[in-house]
């Protein structure tokens, strides 16, 4: 089990101004790189079906959305990361993959008899990193599967990578009405359409260095897990994967929409941080008024900043 808690001030590492108890306002703009190059990976854990299916559709689809790609290429890498566990539909056969991505794991020596998944993981590394490497691909989405009712979550490493937050605060808008969009004062013409599913999402933050971060999506410059529930491993829920599915539309339309040069305002996000695990009680008789879990909801806000896309040429961020 899993305990929450609301995130300390002084525990943040935000580079801003901070106004009231929890909250931190960033006044500042600040410039990244574009992100020309992004993974989506389904199939980490290989009984986890939304991802698994909305992935093999991407590659049956892949040569369409090259040949319709205009102006700025967006190189987006679809990954089965995991096949020989997806042909067993099981989470993984020798050891769990998305636990192979240590800086340890990945650079240690390798026997001749290492499990499947050791050896997957070097060759997703080379495909996509090399981890905490200039070369490595800019942004990372690996799709999951959770059987709680959790809704869409983000699962990420970092509290203050102003993309993912930026991307987690264009999909939370979609689920909302358009005048939700229009109040992210985003200068986009219409994404109305593809509203998502009215589905309850969240920005969960592990706080766990990039050296110890073990799962996929630490190996691109940005990466989050996309982690949509409640559905059984092994089964795909139309509504579930509806919803991964419209997920990974937005999070590459917010690509590139910025990569465009496009000024995204700057706003809040709830994120919850991650503080303990607290073993389910094993004793025979659960009392009613014990509490099987601690999940303390945090309120308030994490910030994003006002985001622009950082470019040698200056005509293309005046958009
Ligand atoms: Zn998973």
């Amino acid at each position: 089990m899993k305990a929450w808690e609301r995130v300390e001030e002084g525990k943040r590492q935000g580079r801003g101004k901070r106004k009231g108890r929890d909250r931190m306002e960033v006044d500042e703009v600040v410039c990244l790189p574009r992100l020309p190059r992004v993974a989506v990976c389904g199939g980490t854990h290989g009984n986890e079906l939304s991802g698994v299916y909305l992935v093999r559709e991407m590659l049956k689809e892949e040569k369409k959305v090259m040949e319709k790609e205009e102006g700025e290429p967006l190189s987006v890498l679809i990954v089965l990361s995991n096949p020989r566990a997806m042909q067993q539909c099981r989470r993984y056969t020798d050891t769990d993959l998305n636990r192979c991505f240590t800086h340890a794991k990945l650079n240690g020596p390798i026997p001749d008899d290492a499990p499947y998944e050791i050896i997957r993981s070097r060759e997703l590394n080379a495909m996509l990193g090399p981890k905490g490497n200039p070369e490595a691909v800019d942004l990372v989405c690996d799709l999951h599967n959770t059987t709680a009712n959790m809704g869409l979550c983000f699962i990420a490493y970092s509290d203050c990578d102003w993309i993912c937050l930026h991307i987690f605060r264009y999909l939370q808008a979609s689920t909302n009405s358009s005048h939700s969009l229009k109040n992210l004062k985003l200068r986009v013409t219409c994404h109305f359409q593809k509203q998502m599913p009215d589905v309850p999402m969240r920005y969960i933050h592990f706080d766990i260095s990039n050296k110890e971060s073990y799962s996929l999506d630490s190996v691109g410059k940005h990466g989050f897990a996309m982690e949509i529930g409640p559905q059984p491993h092994g089964v795909v829920r139309s509504n579930i994967y509806t919803t991964m599915e419209v997920g990974v539309q937005h999070m590459l339309d917010w690509v590139r929409i910025f990569n465009s040069g496009t000024i995204f305002e700057g706003g809040c996000v709830d994120v919850f941080t991650l503080i303990k695990h607290i073993d389910f009680p094993e004793t025979a008789r659960l009392e009613t008024s014990q509490q099987p879990f601690i999940l303390k909801s945090r309120t308030e806000t994490s910030a994003c900043s006002t985001l622009k896309t950082h470019c040698s040429r200056p005509s293309q961020v005046k958009l």
